[in-house]
């Protein structure tokens, strides 16, 4: 067992979940790194990690993880259900397809996320459930219907969880961040929106470190158990919308 609690994070193997992993373990956190690409979470090579291949949408997955992760260094305190993708496109046109995808992953997911740590933190009376939406879970965006409504659940779901948990000290904290350089564009296939959305985000000097918004989520998780940072929302300044 090391002193500081175990630090969940789903969507470890690139963007905002490597850099949030990145930052809880160099301020001394053990980690359980998930993502279907492990060897991205291997070749990261955290000291007190573990690293399992996990589908979010696999709920049994995402729970045996856990346990796998909690007989080693002890109950999970926080949980980051970061794990998503985008699929950005015209609605009209859209393959309903990439709809389930997206529901699947970014709201089945991170229920899925949710379930393996709840009842625990319950138990313990402590813990962080640290919920990834979006600026897009706060207004809508042209061809981000979809996407949009997957964060809109996180965001009312996080808040609904947030009242709830409130009465067993859980913390429950929703990540609303803007444009973030990471690789989520790789998940738009639409080549029109996918032009529009880098000429919008050339046009504003392109967007801001992963980095960034894991500092934040660590300054967060640091405060006191009776200190709640309800949402961060981060953009680049010039981000207008
Ligand atoms: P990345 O594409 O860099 O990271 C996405 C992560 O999610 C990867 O680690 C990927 O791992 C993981 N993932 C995707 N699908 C699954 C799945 N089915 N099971 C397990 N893991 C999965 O993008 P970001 O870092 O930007 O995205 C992280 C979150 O941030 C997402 O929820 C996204 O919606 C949100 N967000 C991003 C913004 C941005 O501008 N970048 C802005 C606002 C919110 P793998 O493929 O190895 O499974």
């Amino acid at each position: 067992m090391t002193a500081k609690p175990l630090v969940a994070v789903t969507g470890a193997s690139s963007g905002i979940g490597e850099a949030t992993a990145r930052a809880f373990s160099a301020a001394g956190h053990p980690v359980l790194l998930m993502a279907r690409r492990i060897e991205r979470l291997d070749a990261m090579r955290l000291p007190n990690s573990i690293c399992r291949k996990v589908d979010v949408r696999d709920r049994t997955a995402v729970t045996a993880a856990v346990r796998d992760a909690e007989a080693e260094f002890g109950p999970v305190d926080m949980m980051f259900a970061n794990a998503g993708i985008a699929r950005l496109g015209d609605i009209g046109k859209q393959d309903p397809a990439d709809w389930d995808e997206m529901i699947a992953i970014n709201v089945n997911g991170v229920m899925n996320s949710v379930h393996a740590v709840m009842s625990g933190m319950m138990a313990r009376r402590h813990g962080t459930l640290v919920m990834m939406s979006s600026i897009a879970g706060r207004k809508v965006y042209p061809d981000h219907t979809v996407y949009c409504g997957t964060k809109f659940f996180v965001h009312g779901v996080s808040e609904s969880l947030r009242e709830y948990l409130s009465s067993y000290d859980v913390r429950v904290l929703v990540v609303s961040p803007g444009i973030i350089e990471t690789e989520v564009l790789d998940g738009v296939k639409d080549p029109d929106t996918l032009a529009n959305y880098k000429a919008n985000k050339a046009a504003i000097g392109g967007g801001i470190g992963a980095e960034h918004v894991a500092k934040l989520i660590l300054d967060a998780y640091q405060l006191p158990q009776n200190a709640l940072v309800q949402e961060i929302c981060i953009t680049p300044t010039r981000q207008k919308y």
